[in-house]
């Protein structure tokens, strides 16, 4: 089974992951946790390029994302989905919709055709949407003491992300749970978890 979190910067992706990995990894499932950008030894470097490299041309952050996806699929996504793990990826191809395709103008359509292609089609069983307000958001990365990259972008990149993660949502509500991600750690998690347990069950 693949599950995928996504949702802007800040509104707890990785904590709430973490917390499902746990969950599930204490109740004897097999588990493999990844990431996008990053997920594999190729990614990693992709991954320092795209954040901690010079200015990308923003049709040339598209491929590298598209690229490290297509690594990632490939090379640990699909192998563990074929021994029977749950996979759990912190963020996959609704984010190059919504970063690239809508926040970046490049169009949600185009990216989301590039990403099937270099995926084979791979789309996750479930994606967990943590929607939160981008003020709420931004403030926590800010509080974590990040350099808030969508921060720097401007509230009208955060508002069109939001608005796009939305978008996808809508079109797809039996891929999607969405989760208000404006509460507490526990409450967010305690839905997060009834969403995957009721996909496993069934
Ligand atoms: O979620 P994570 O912290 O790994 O994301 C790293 C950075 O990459 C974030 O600042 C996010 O805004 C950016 N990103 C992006 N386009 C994507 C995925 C992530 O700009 N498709
Ligand atoms: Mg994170």
């Amino acid at each position: 089974m693949f599950i995928s979190f996504e949702g802007a910067d800040g509104v707890g992706k990785t904590t709430q992951l973490t917390l499902l990995a746990d969950a599930l990894t204490a109740a004897g499932v097999e588990v493999v946790v990844t990431r996008e950008p990053g997920g594999t030894e190729l990614g990693s470097d992709v991954r320092r390029l795209l954040l901690h490299g010079g200015h990308v041309d923003p049709r040339a952050e598209a491929l590298l994302y598209a690229a490290d996806r297509a690594h990632h699929v490939a090379t640990l996504v699909r192998p563990a989905l074929e021994c029977g793990a749950v996979v759990l990826t912190d963020r996959y191809l609704d984010s190059s919709v919504a970063y690239q395709g809508a926040a970046r103008s490049l169009g949600p359509h185009e990216l989301r055709d590039l990403s099937l292609w270099a995926t084979s089609g791979l789309l996750p069983d479930l994606t967990i949407l943590l929607d939160a307000d981008p003020d709420l958001a931004s403030r926590r990365t800010q509080d974590r003491g990040e350099v808030d990259r969508v921060e720097r972008e401007g509230a009208k990149f955060r508002a069109a992300l939001r608005e796009q993660f939305l978008t996808l949502a809508a079109s797809e509500p039996e891929r999607f749970t969405i989760v208000n991600a404006a509460r507490s750690v526990d409450e967010v998690a305690e839905d997060v978890t009834s969403a995957v347990w009721g996909l496993l069950a069934s």
